[in-house]
């Protein structure tokens, strides 16, 4: 949350900037805000409230020369969106100004001590106690901006990735993480910041990821130098950036979310490609290899996540019994980690997290190293937190996912984990080698089978229409379609704002059916398999209420499309892998209903992606 970018160079500081932010919007959009340096050695400040195209709507007319500035795009923690809190703060003397992703837990006691020193705060935030602290220890042991950014950083309690700019020092830049995301492009004679790669990426190819707890110090007409908070100089590794323009632009669409609803032919494709080879009956699965030992004399499977990703685990608690008769447990990141679990060496965790930076589930991962366990990661940044904190683990290859709304690292993620379990369940005997094979083959043609529905974009989006207007909606499912069931109800709510539950079908008699009267939509799963009979008098119990059916049923089914108001027909596959085609329709639903009540599906309100508080 929260998106950073800073830049030092030759050209204009301003249009790189305001550029970098759009990039960056997805992580946050409460307030935006700037701080440029100008030839003359002034400082200009600007922040508004709102998304960035207020920032600039604010700064135009205004002073944005300079070669150096930083920005910044806030999802707030401490204290509310408004101008004072937006970012980038002073210090003291306002000769310091720094931008911050994070939060500084002891933020209270710090400021305490601050005030009685005589310093006094414009904001309700966290960030600007710290670079007051920074002011602070640079005035009075008198030292560099470097060293003092140091001692401040080793004082701190929590997470951040910070840029910091003086107003004394027209040639450097301080940028310093920890839990935090954070990226330095290396151009010619010019150097990038930021929060992920999308900002950089049309610059240089060439980056370097900051760890936890290094400072880098962007010197103009210098290399790169990086130090430790300890003071340990650290020789700079330059990756080469594999991301490509056009996957960070919206190529057409109305908006990413469409964009990323219509990639997943592709994203799954490429989950699957150079593991899968359904001729030979081959499954290559790197990150699992070298822990098949391990992952064959599991006591158990642990996965922790959150949202999204935490449905995609609920799949594979379904994939990994059934394949491979390992008894699994799905866990909320953030429970799981502050409870008191029993976590046993033999257990194997599986992380899921499409960024990799999830906060909640990074603090699960390390809890559960801590007891011995093996972790396994399923992120898609490449090189992110998650994918270094863990013991091995296989990336989704989804592309990067802007649209706040999370569809295609869905199912890359039900794919990748997939494969997983069907090569656990190959390496311990538990898998018939002819329903293996046919499972690798049924695999193979899920990209396919979901072009396939997405050409029903229409259907759906006229069904739609007829339902923009509920307040509320349930969406049921069982077996395999139960988690799709959830994460339609999730999508529905995150972008729409349409209150929306997800349930087991069969549980709905426990509860939920006192809600259905004829107001009320119920978005089922009814596709062919072992629990259909059942889904049909679940629908029955539904109708015998007035309750308005939206069915996803199998191609050429009549029995169900006899008793809904409205029915998708999606292709046949394996019961085992329904979600992965299941899903897409209500995606589509949540898009088309939110476009129509007029919301922002890409930034919706109150949310951010990646989320790197706790
Ligand atoms: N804690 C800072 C604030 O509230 C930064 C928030 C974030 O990174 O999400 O402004």
């Amino acid at each position: 949350m929260c998106g950073i970018v800073g830049y030092l160079g030759n050209k204009e500081a301003y249009p790189i900037l305001i550029k970098g932010l759009k990039r960056l919007e997805y992580r946050g959009y409460d307030s935006a805000g700037i701080a440029l340096l100008n030839k003359n050695g002034e400082l200009n400040v600007y922040k508004k409230k709102g998304k960035v195209s207020e920032l600039e709507a604010f700064a135009k007319g205004k002073d944005i020369t300079g070669t150096m500035g930083i920005g910044h795009t806030r999802w707030a923690t401490h204290g509310e969106p408004n101008d004072v809190n937006s970012h980038p703060h002073y210090s003291q003397s306002k000769n310091l100004v720094m931008i911050h992703n994070g939060i500084i837990e002891n933020y209270a006691s710090l400021k305490e001590g601050l005030t009685k020193r005589g310093h006094t705060f414009m904001s309700q935030t966290d960030t600007e106690v710290l670079i007051h602290l920074i002011e602070d220890i640079r005035q009075h042991e008198n030292m560099k901006l470097g060293h003092a950014v140091m001692v401040a950083l080793n004082q701190v309690i929590g997470a951040y990735a910070i840029v910091i700019m003086d107003k004394n020092d027209p040639d450097t830049l301080f940028a310093a993480k920890k839990g935090s995301p954070m990226v330095i492009g290396i151009g010619k004679d010019e150097y990038f910041i930021a929060s992920d790669a999308s900002p950089i990426v049309e610059y240089t190819k060439n980056v370097v990821y900051l760890e936890d707890e290094q400072i880098a110090i962007v010197r103009r007409g210098e290399e790169l130098k990086i130090r430790t908070i300890k003071d340990k100089e650290i020789t700079p590794y330059i990756h080469e950036l594999e991301m490509e323009l056009e996957a960070i632009e919206k190529g057409g669409y109305d908006h990413f979310m469409l964009k990323e609803i219509y990639e997943q032919p592709r994203s799954v494709f490429d989950s699957m490609r150079g593991r899968l080879n359904s001729e030979t009956g081959h499954l290559k699965m790197g990150g699992i290899e070298e822990y098949e030992t391990k992952f064959s004399n599991a006591r158990r499977i642990l996965i922790v996540a959150c949202g999204t990703s935490w449905h995609a685990g609920l799949v594979a608690e379904y994939l990994f019994e059934e394949y491979a008769r390992i008894p699994v447990e799905v866990e909320y990141a953030s429970e799981f980690r502050y409870r008191n679990p029993v976590i046993y060496p033999e257990d194997i965790v599986i992380a899921i997290s499409q960024s990799g930076e999830t906060a909640d589930t990074l603090a699960a991962i390390e809890l559960a190293k801590s007891k011995g366990a093996t972790i396994f990661g399923v992120c898609n940044v490449v090189g992110s937190s998650i994918a270094r904190a863990t013991h091995a683990g296989s990336y989704t290859h989804a592309g990067p996912e802007i649209g706040v709304a999370s569809t295609k690292a869905f199912t890359a993620q039900v794919t990748v984990l997939t494969l997983m379990a069907l090569h656990v369940a190959k390496v311990k005997g538990t898998i018939a080698e002819s329903r293996y094979r046919q499972l690798l083959y049924e695999i193979e043609a899920i990209p396919q089978k979901i072009e396939e529905v997405l050409k029903q974009n229409e259907l759906i989006k006229k069904i739609a229409s007829t339902y923009q207007h509920a307040s509320n909606a349930l969406y049921l499912g069982r077996g395999y379609s139960f988690p799709v069931a959830l994460e339609g109800a999730l999508k529905l709510k995150e972008i729409s704002y349409i209150h929306a539950e997800g349930y087991p079908a069969a549980e709905m008699k426990h509860g939920p059916i006192a809600l259905i009267d004829e107001e009320m939509p119920v978005f089922v799963i009814a596709t062919k398999g072992a629990n259909y009979e059942k889904v049909v008098s679940n629908i029955q119990e539904v109708k015998a209420r007035k309750g308005k059916i939206i069915a996803v049923v199998t191609a050429g089914d009549h029995d169900v499309k006899g008793m809904s108001d409205h029915v998708i027909e999606i292709p046949e596959t394996d019961e085992t892998l329904v979600p992965l085609v299941s899903v897409i329709p209500w995606q589509l639903l949540s898009y088309h209903i939110a476009v129509m009540r007029g919301c922002n599906v890409d930034q919706p309100r109150n949310l951010a992606k990646s989320v790197t508080v706790e």
